[in-house]
């Protein structure tokens, strides 16, 4: 069964859900001229929000993490954006010598032995990577929603929270119907994993199909405490993922939540 046939439902508020989601995100575009991008994960609400930037000709960059761990049909979706939209997506890969390293040293499996080393890979493979993608930018867009998880739930459109760089959320009051509706409406390229049962997609050794009753992202990290679920990307100081915060994650120069994690 598709996603598209099990998620999307036309709901009372979604035009008007859509046509503020593009308002923030032109308005955003016009505040920062060439030094905004889109942080994509390639989930199914960044490929929304593509296709809301490209549609309609906003200038706004495109970029994605390739942690050197994405499942195959992940790293597909690049070359279909470039294909389907024709824009160009900046690709960030983590440092390969320190990849070796870590991999060397801590083994294929890290990220399973304990919630310290599974940061450092998500350090490492993501949070650096995102600190060179958001360099002398001054916005990135991402595809959080307030429905994702509880650490989610006050994301605003716009988080000024840090001084140097606004992340703009144009998603956040959207409900996973919506952005279903939303793909199938537009006819919008997806990840085929959403039709898997995967309605979070990240690295394939943390992902994992939820059951019929799990929560939206219950495939994430699942062998970890629901509280610490997030990779760092977007993780605020004073929240408890913060509190396992990695030695590796705390040596970068970026405060944790400017580095990553790709919504994934
Ligand atoms: S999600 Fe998993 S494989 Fe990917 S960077 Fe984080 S720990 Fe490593």
């Amino acid at each position: 069964m598709s996603a598209i046939s099990l998620y999307a439902r036309a709901t009372a508020g979604h035009d008007d859900r859509v046509a503020n989601a593009l308002s923030v995100l032109r308005e955003a575009a016009l505040a920062h001229p060439g030094r905004i991008v889109q942080a994509t994960s390639l989930g199914a609400e960044d490929m929304v929000v593509t296709d809301l930037i490209a549609r309609h000709g906003l200038g706004i960059a495109f970029g994605t993490l390739e942690t050197g761990m994405l499942h195959a049909q992940t790293v597909e979706l690049i070359g279909r954006i470039e294909a389907r939209y024709g824009v160009p997506v900046e690709v960030y890969r983590p440092d390969a010598a320190v990849a070796v390293h870590f991999v060397k040293t801590h083994g294929e499996r890290a990220m399973y032995k304990s919630v310290a080393l599974r940061k450092d890979c998500c350090g490492f493979r993501k949070l650096e990577p995102l600190g060179r993608m958001l360099a002398g930018r001054s916005a990135w867009v991402t595809g959080l929603r307030r429905e994702q998880s509880n650490a989610r739930a006050v994301v605003p459109f716009l988080d000024t929270e840090d001084p140097e760089r606004v992340k703009v959320n144009p998603l956040a009051d959207w409900s996973w119907a919506d952005v279903w509706h939303y793909i199938a409406t537009f006819d919008v390229p997806y990840n085929p994993l959403h039709d898997e049962f995967m309605p979070s997609i990240g690295c394939a050794p943390c992902t994992r199909a939820i059951a019929v009753g799990e929560d939206f992202r219950a495939g994430r990290w699942w062998w970890e405490d629901q509280d610490l679920k997030e990779c760092g990307l977007h993780v605020k100081e004073d929240d408890p993922a913060a509190a396992t915060e990695s030695p590796l994650a705390s040596s970068l120069a970026m405060p944790l939540d400017e580095t990553l994690g790709a919504h994934r």
